[in-house]
């Protein structure tokens, strides 16, 4: 076993969108910094219709941490 952190996604520190371990550039904003240290997760089929993207600033549908860091 390795050390590796047992969540099978990790979070964009700048736009949540949660990304599998393996990719090294958000798909949403092209960032480059993620963290394991996320919790709650939401999934955006419809940004313009969804209250929970409007809350969390989402504007592309996706699968996002609902909250990112310690
Ligand atoms: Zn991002």
């Amino acid at each position: 076993m390795s050390s590796r952190p047992s969540k099978p996604f990790k979070a964009c520190i700048r736009c949540k969108a949660l990304v599998k371990p393996e990719e090294s550039q958000c798909p949403i904003c092209g960032s480059s910094d993620f963290t394991f240290e996320w919790s709650g997760m939401v999934i955006v089929l419809d940004p313009k219709r969804s209250r929970v993207a409007k809350l969390l600033g989402i504007d592309k549908p996706g699968r996002y941490a609902l909250k990112v860091g310690v």
